[in-house]
């Protein structure tokens, strides 16, 4: 019997000639691995490829070059991305997604892939349905707060950077009997900040999770925090409700004077460096999963990883800005910072 689905899905891959790929909102480090992969995915698969420079801003202004293999060589260990990133104003706007159609249209892109954060997803999804255009996402984010994926690009490298940094803070902290409020990133979702606290021996981590729910730094007080201690360390996700780091000890000051009171925020150095072995190969098997996912007649969908195996999440799932963390990582950071 012939399979009219199979053909159906033969002719439209015939139409995917040519993929635009682009890197959006905030950088994170295996961002430069995931462009590679997806590159050579793609020629290997005989398309063609275009590197979109300033993410939606480069698709507006047409700051588009072809690709080779040679264009993403030698970057896997690059931090940042060779495409460069920025946030565009325009793109929220209808007339800006039109005039970004018709550089794709001029430019004879068939697909696109877009690295980037669940601000660039959401961009994504809005543009995909309204032009019914074939769009695949790669969670590029040192957040981890896209849903439907363990892991994403960046996250193994910042909370890397974090421990890293922090264990040198620990050697003064510890050296004077100080309590250490950390800054982290992390506005909507406190996987660095948890996780890195358990990574550094930390005392706590204040949450956006649980923010609603107690008062952490009470909390951490009331628990008897520094009684067996010299110095502690305290993982604060950044926050404008809270005012982050500096808020907490703000409130340290004027509400338990008696602790001596340092603030740390760690800022962009957890953006930055060398991806780890762990980001590169996410990114390069998601690169190569981005590609396969086109050819397979997917769209609207963002790669994610789930217990070591590729999926495929719909962008609507992804960026609902709902991933839980692991509550069990809480208990154990409590247990082992007494
Ligand atoms: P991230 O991808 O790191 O979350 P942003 O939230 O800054 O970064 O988003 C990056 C870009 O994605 C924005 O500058 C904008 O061009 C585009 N974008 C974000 N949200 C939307 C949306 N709802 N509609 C259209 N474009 C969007």
């Amino acid at each position: 019997m012939i399979n009219f689905v199979a053909i159906y899905i033969y002719i439209r891959n015939m139409a995917i000639k040519c993929i635009g790929i682009l890197t959006s909102g905030g950088d994170a480090p295996g961002m430069n691995a995931a462009i590679r992969a997806v590159t050579r995915t793609a020629i290997y698969n005989g398309l063609e490829v275009k590197g979109i420079y300033r993410g939606y801003r480069g698709l507006l202004t047409d700051e588009i070059i072809p690709f080779q293999t040679n264009n993403v060589s030698n970057i896997i260990q690059q931090g940042g991305t060779i495409l460069k990133t920025a946030r565009c104003q325009e793109f929220r706007e209808p007339e800006g997604r039109e005039q970004a159609y018709k550089v794709i249209q001029k430019e004879e892109i068939d697909a696109l892939v877009v690295i980037g954060g669940d601000g660039s997803l959401s961009g994504a999804r809005v543009f995909a349905q309204e032009y019914n255009f074939p769009i695949v996402g790669l969670p590029g984010t040192i957040d981890n707060d896209l849903y439907g994926t363990d892991t994403t690009i960046g996250y193994d490298t910042a909370l890397n950077t974090i421990v890293e940094a922090i264990d040198k803070i620990r050697d003064t902290a510890s050296s004077h009997e100080r309590l250490f409020f950390i800054e982290v990133m992390g506005r909507d979702a406190g996987f660095l900040a948890l996780n890195g606290a358990i990574a550094v021996g930390a005392e706590a981590a204040i949450i956006p999770e649980i923010w609603t729910e107690v008062d952490q730094l009470e909390e951490l007080i009331k628990n008897g925090f520094r009684k067996t201690k010299n110095s502690s360390i305290v993982l604060v996700a950044e926050s404008e409700i809270t005012g982050g780091a500096i808020g907490m000890a703000e409130r340290v000051k004027k509400e338990y004077p008696q602790y001596d009171v340092r603030v740390t925020i760690l800022g962009h150095i957890q953006r930055g460096g060398s991806p780890t072995a762990t980001d590169r190969i996410l990114a390069s098997r998601m690169g190569e999963a981005a590609i396969t996912a086109l050819m397979e007649d997917q769209r609207n969908v963002m790669i994610g990883i789930q217990n070591d195996n590729i999926v495929y999440v719909p962008f609507s799932k992804a960026i609902k800005k709902d991933k839980p963390i692991n509550r069990d990582l809480l208990n154990t950071l409590r247990i082992l910072s007494i």
